[in-house]
Parts: structure tokens; C-alpha cells; sequence
């Protein structure tokens, strides 16, 4: 990094408030210290769909910085969302949007009927966050699946999809496609070979992040082993890892499996119409003094010092538990043997003395939900380094209040006096002012934590952080991701005890 950025980023950082600043400061330390995190970047998907959301500000001749214009930024913030409706079940409807700060971004999404739906924050390059978020709902869905439907759909000569996922941007590349069509086929033919027929939800999403987390590596290992042929792609998405909040909705029955620092954060209506932020999950991280307890108790006395070291595990990864990361799971021998061929000596972490120092195993967690629960946030830390839940609950609270002057005015009867429409209109024309500037929820959340004060969103300060070149943007703030899903209240009330 050269003088002129540092001074740039001190000068930006002036400028923030003092807690923005800190975190900001504190984002520079914790990418510095993440240096020696892996580098072998490979793609294993094709990145078209995704850019970089920053646009660098205009530099003039005279040294006057132009920042983007409130459209441009709104074109920024907008890119990415996605919004779709439902008919029938406990869910009216989705918001979802990311903002990227890396390039490319390494934060991935995926949703499908039921609702199923997943945040995934990757490191180390996008690759392992692009595969999973590609290919986890499946393995849910197989695990979900009675044993006589699962035996049928195993034997079927052309099968369809399992699950009808939405928003499906990422597009896998041909070779990859066929190894992990063999992994799922073989998990099928396990799983149809089982005899118990109960399919508890949380049990299922277990075992179907366990058993991806598992084919990860085996599908490095196995031809490795057998032939000698190491396949640089599956290598790469081994290597790299991925955080994952994935939850499961049917009816009232509300289900999240945890693995890492995403958040799933419920908001609900008190019995005095106040807004209140339920946070269904717990971050493994080393805030967690559990999960610290559990790796310090999983590994020797003489580790103590070096198993978390500066706030990571082996000093190196702020997650403490993660999808992927073969470099904290793989025997010495193996990484060794597969890794330190193509990346050197630094793919073994230091003091790696007791693998494996990290696990996938989700915490799953229940909530029955009631008509009181109108919507649950699901999002990376790039959104919660920002805001706290409460905020956020707020936010998405106001913006469904805000949301309904999107709609065209209905009249709430026929044969209404003018006198009465010229009521509505006058109350109409009163309330648009509280009528957001984003229709996806979303998206509102992202504009007002990246650009929110306490009198509003500020322009020029988002403008500021949206221009930032991808280099610098990273200390700035995180790739963000954000699903708010809405629940219907009605249905809720009348589903049976
Ligand atoms: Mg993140």
C-alpha cells in the first residue's frame, strides 16, 4: 500500500464518526493480519454475474473529487436485488440484495421452494462460497425426502431437479459439473439405503452440510489417492471456505442451521406494538467464549497459546468454525502431500500440531413461529458489522409501514363520496412522505447501513464509501448480503396448534 492511500483512507476516516472509524481502523488491522490466509485463487465458477459495485470517483485536472450522483448510487445499491412473491404458506414474500467490497465478491446466496434459503460468506477467494451455494440445497432437499420418494428418484433414467431454486446467478463450469453430479449420485444411493424414515428437519440439515463439507475433500482425495491426479479446481474450493446460515421454512415450523458468523435475526411485534429483534443465532467466533471452551478443550494443554491467537484460529481465520478449509482440517501429511506442491510451505498453518482444528457442524436452532413474527433477517457480517439487530428490525419495520405506498391507492369501497376520496388522497399525499426510497427491503437495510446517520441516510457519505476502488473498499467495509423474508400473519393465526 502506497503513501497516498493511507493518507486517503486516514484523511476518509477522519470524516466518519468515532465508532465508524473504529470499526473501520479495525477492519484495516484484521485484513492486515489475514495476509497469510490462502492465495491460491482459483475460480471454480464462471463470475460473470458479478462486479464489483463500487465505480471509482472522478479525479478532475484541478484535484476536485466528483462522487456519484444519488442515481448512480442507487443504480449501485440496486443491482443485485431480487424480490419474489408467494401465494400460499407461512411466506408472503422475499427481498434479497448483496453489495459487493471485494472483487469479486466472495459473499454468495441461494433460495428454493419451501422456503429454503441460504447466506453464504466465503474467504480465502469466492470459490468454495460459490460451489456451496450452487449445490447445498440439494443435498437438503435429498436429505429431506421420504425413503420411498428418495428410491424412486434414484432409480428414475432422467431426473429432474430435485428443488425449483430461485435467483440461480451462479453457473458452474462443465468438468466441475460432472464431479459433482458423481458426489451427489453416491450420497443418493447412501441415503436411499437408509432404513429410518423420520426426516427431522434439523437432523437433515446436518448431515446435508456435513456431507457437502465431506465431498469437498473427497473429491481432492479420492483420484489423488488413486491415481495420483490432482484436480487444481476441486484443490481450490478445498482450500478456500465459506460461512453458512441456512434456514428452513414450512408452516410455522421456522429452522436455522449455523455454521460461522452469519445471522439470522427475527422481527417481531411486541403485545404493545413495539418492535422487537430476536437473534436466533450465535456467531462462532472468538466472542463466542463457548466455542473457545470447545477448541481449546478439543486440543492439548501445551496448545493453549497458539490454537487462538489474536482473536483466530491458529491466528490465522476469524471464523471459528466454516464450510470448506481443508488447511485447518487436512492431517500435516495430506497438505503435505496435496497442498505444498502448488502452494508452498505456508499451507500448512503454523503450530499445526492436532488436526482438525476446524469443523462444519452447524448449530440448528427452532422457532415455532406466531402471528407476532413478521419477518426474519438473514444476512453476513457485513451487514451486522454495521448495524446491530435492533436497528435493522427497526428499518425493515418502518420500510413494510413505508412500503405500501408503492401500490397504486386503492378505495376501500364502491359508491364513495368525493368528499371522503379527497380525505384519502390528502392522508395519502401526508404519509408519502415515510415512503422509502427502495422498494426491496434489502436494499434499504444495505443504504442505511453503509450510509445511515443519526438525521437520515447521508448522500455524500455513502457516495464516498461506494466509490472507493475495490483495493481500499475491503478496509472499508465487507462484501454484504441480506434476505428479509415476510411472514404471513393471517395464516400463522389459523395454523393449528
Ligand atoms: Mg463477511
Amino acid at each position: 500500500m502506497n503513501c497516498s492511500n493511507i493518507s486517503f483512507i486516514v484523511n476518509t476516516c477522519l470524516k466518519l464518526d468515532p465508532g465508524l472509524r473504529q470499526k473501520i481502523l479495525g477492519n484495516w488491522f484484521r485484513d492486515h493480519k489475514s495476509e497469510n490466509r490462502c492465495q491460491f485463487r482459483y475460480l471454480a465458477v464462471n463470475p460473470r454475474y458479478f462486479h464489483s459495485a463500487s465505480i471509482v470517483s472522478q479525479t478532475h485536472k484541478d484535484g476536485i473529487t466528483v462522487l456519484p450522483s444519488p442515481q448512480e448510487v442507487t443504480h449501485i445499491l440496486r443491482k443485485n436485488e431480487f424480490n419474489k412473491d408467494f401465494t400460499t404458506g407461512s411466506v408472503k414474500a422475499y427481498d434479497s440484495n448483496q453489495l459487493a467490497s471485494n472483487t469479486p465478491i466472495e459473499d454468495t446466496r441461494s433460495e428454493a421452494q419451501c422456503l429454503l434459503m441460504g447466506v453464504y460468506d466465503g474467504h480465502g477467494g469466492p470459490a468454495c462460497a460459490q460451489v456451496i451455494s450452487k449445490r447445498l440445497l440439494n443435498y437438503i432437499a435429498a436429505a429431506l425426502l421420504p425413503n420411498d420418494v428418495l428410491k424412486k428418484y434414484v432409480n428414475e433414467p432422467s431426473r429432474e431437479c430435485l428443488i425449483e431454486t430461485y435467483n440461480d446467478r451462479v453457473e458452474l463450469i462443465e468438468d466441475l459439473k460432472v464431479v459433482y453430479e458423481k458426489s451427489f449420485d453416491k450420497h443418493l444411493k447412501q441415503l436411499s439405503l437408509e432404513t429410518s424414515d423420520k426426516k427431522d428437519v434439523g437432523a437433515s440439515l446436518e448431515q446435508a452440510i456435513l456431507q457437502l463439507d465431506e465431498d469437498l475433500s473427497k473429491e481432492v482425495l479420492e483420484p489423488f489417492l488413486r491415481d495420483g491426479q490432482l484436480n487444481q479446481k476441486t484443490l481450490s474450493v478445498a482450500m478456500s471456505g465459506a460461512v453458512t446460515c441456512v434456514t428452513h421454512i414450512d408452516g410455522p415450523h421456522l429452522h436455522v442451521a449455523n455454521v460461522g458468523d452469519c445471522n439470522a435475526v427475527l422481527g417481531t411485534m411486541t403485545e404493545d406494538n413495539q418492535w422487537f429483534a430476536k437473534k436466533i443465532t450465535k456467531e462462532h467466533n472468538s466472542e463466542n467464549l463457548d466455542e473457545l471452551k470447545r477448541i481449546w478443550n478439543e486440543h492439548p494443554e501445551s496448545e493453549r497459546q497458539t490454537v487462538i491467537r489474536r482473536d483466530r484460529l491458529l491466528g490465522e481465520l476469524a471464523p471459528l468454525r466454516s464450510m470448506g478449509d481443508y488447511r485447518y482440517k487436512w492431517s500435516k501429511q495430506i497438505l503435505s502431500d496435496v497442498a505444498v506442491p502448488l502452494l508452498g510451505k505456508k499451507a500448512i498453518p503454523a503450530n499445526y500440531h492436532t488436526p482438525p482444528y476446524l469443523s462444519a457442524k452447524p448449530d440448528i436452532y427452532y422457532h415455532r413461529l406466531t402471528p407476532k413474527d413478521k419477518f426474519l433477517i438473514v444476512a453476513s457480517d457485513g451487514l451486522w458489522d454495521m448495524i446491530t439487530p435492533l436497528q435493522s428490525v427497526k428499518l425493515v419495520g418502518e420500510h413494510m409501514k413505508g412500503k405500501v405506498f408503492f401500490n397504486p391507492l386503492k378505495l376501500p369501497r364502491k359508491n364513495i363520496q368525493l368528499g371522503d376520496i379527497n380525505e384519502l388522497l390528502l392522508h395519502r399525499k401526508e404519509s408519502l412522505k415515510s415512503k422509502p426510497k427502495d422498494r426491496n427491503a434489502a436494499t434499504h437495510l444495505i443504504r442505511h447501513a453503509i450510509g445511515g446517520t443519526e438525521y437520515g441516510v447521508d448522500h455524500a457519505r455513502l457516495a464516498h464509501l461506494l466509490s472507493l476502488s475495490p483495493d481500499v473498499s475491503r478496509m472499508f467495509r465487507d462484501d454484504m448480503t441480506v434476505t428479509v423474508v415476510y411472514f404471513d400473519s393471517e395464516f400463522l393465526r389459523q395454523y393449528p396448534a
